[in-house]
């Protein structure tokens, strides 16, 4: 047995997308150990999942983490190449300490500090950041008999490009943008039908992932002054008419059926009792906090812990950074991460110095 010390981090981020870097960025700014532990092998979190030509929602100016600007995009909207690039620039350009090939698999309370283990070895902490996203728990609602459809079904994070797909019939079902792009690229080379829980709710044209993020922002600031003229009702949700969109929507293709029954061996049977045979079904329904590695804390109660803001209600050195609202207004994105970032590295710091 080695009689070497374990090194006792002040802070352990789990997880090196976007919103473990922004932490990591404000870390920097004061004299403590910290490091990220990252499963990938390479920069970009779960940019690098996603499907091949996807184009973001948000123009450069809004696809920026904080302290540098990404770089101008030969488009308006940056392609996930783009921004996978600038991520790996990022943690250059501000030498963020990261161990990558390393999947935290438990995380267990010893003396007062955290005890991290990984298919890699164990770490050990004061204080905890997990910002594992949530790619890795991708959600499919439950549909009766969908165990007995004999076609393929796969959510839109195993979805990479339209190869598969040629001159198949395919049923495309969630409502937000992740459904409505893949049902854009899709439908030119297959016969596709949309589902949706309601009416899709598209942005107006001339309005962007720029507007969204700009209600964003004053949301977090508090301002809730409304000028009823103007505010057009937003959530980070609505669709934002992008290129592909449009040229969907000049095909006449965005026409979406409210949700099906039941499968059957062959398709769906939609509420009026008409069957529909379809070869493939993808999934565009979301997911969920990737929390597994935390399960042995106590602290999940319906797939979430309980926060204030970021911080866990009942382990208060532990924080929770880029999931969704829950931790903080649009920590989900690129744009809202930085502040959420920024509050949780204030309170690790007060809560390291009140040690
Ligand atoms: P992730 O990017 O998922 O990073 C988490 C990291 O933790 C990953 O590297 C993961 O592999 C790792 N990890 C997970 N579990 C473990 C573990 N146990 N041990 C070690 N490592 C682990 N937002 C915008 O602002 N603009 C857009 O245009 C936009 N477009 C989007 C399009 C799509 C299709 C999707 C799905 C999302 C989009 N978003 C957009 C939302 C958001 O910006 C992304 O979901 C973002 O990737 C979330 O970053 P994150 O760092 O929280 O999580």
């Amino acid at each position: 047995m080695s009689n070497k010390q374990a090194q006792i981090y002040d802070t352990l981020i789990i997880g090196g997308g976007q919103a473990g870097l922004s932490v990591a960025y404000f870390l920097r700014r004061h004299k403590l150990v910290y490091l990220i532990l990252d499963d990938q092998n390479g920069a970009g979190g779960s940019w690098q999942q996603t499907w091949d030509n996807l184009k973001l929602f948000s123009p450069t100016d809004y696809s920026s983490l904080s302290g540098w600007r990404m770089p101008k995009s030969k488009n308006e909207y940056p392609t996930k190449d783009e921004f996978i690039n600038y991520l790996q620039l990022y943690e250059s350009r501000y030498n963020i300490p990261i161990k990558r090939n390393i999947k935290v698999t438990n995380v267990v309370k010893m003396n007062g500090r955290f005890k991290v283990e990984t298919n890699n070895g164990v770490f050990f902490s004061k204080t905890l950041v997990s910002a594992t996203g949530t790619a890795q728990k991708p959600f499919i609602p439950a549909y009766s008999n969908q165990n007995i459809f004999k076609g393929k079904q796969l959510h839109s994070i195993h979805y990479k490009n339209t190869n598969d797909f040629i001159r198949k019939k395919v049923l495309i079902v969630g409502g937000g943008n992740s459904g409505a792009q893949i049902l854009a690229e899709v439908s030119k080379i297959a016969e596709t039908q949309w589902v949706t829980l309601e009416a899709p709710s598209f942005l107006p044209d001339d309005i962007d992932g720029r507007y969204l993020f700009n209600v964003a922002t004053q949301k977090f600031l508090g301002d809730t002054k409304e000028n009823t003229d103007n505010v057009i009702k937003t959530s980070l949700s609505n669709i934002v008419v992008v290129e592909s969109v449009k040229g969907a929507r000049d095909r006449n293709v965005l026409q979406a059926k409210r949700p099906f029954k039941s499968f059957y061996k062959h398709g769906v049977i939609w509420e009026d009792d008409s069957k529909e045979s379809f070869d493939v079904v993808i999934w565009c329904t979301g997911f969920r906090a990737n929390l597994d590695h935390l399960q042995s804390l106590g602290l999940i109660e319906n797939t979430r812990i309980k926060t204030q803001y970021t911080r866990s209600i009942k382990e208060p050195n532990l924080w929770l950074v880029g999931y969704g609202n829950w931790t903080g207004f649009a920590s989900a994105t690129i744009y809202g991460v930085g502040k959420t970032a920024r509050k949780t590295v204030k309170e690790v710091v007060n809560a390291l110095n009140d040690r």
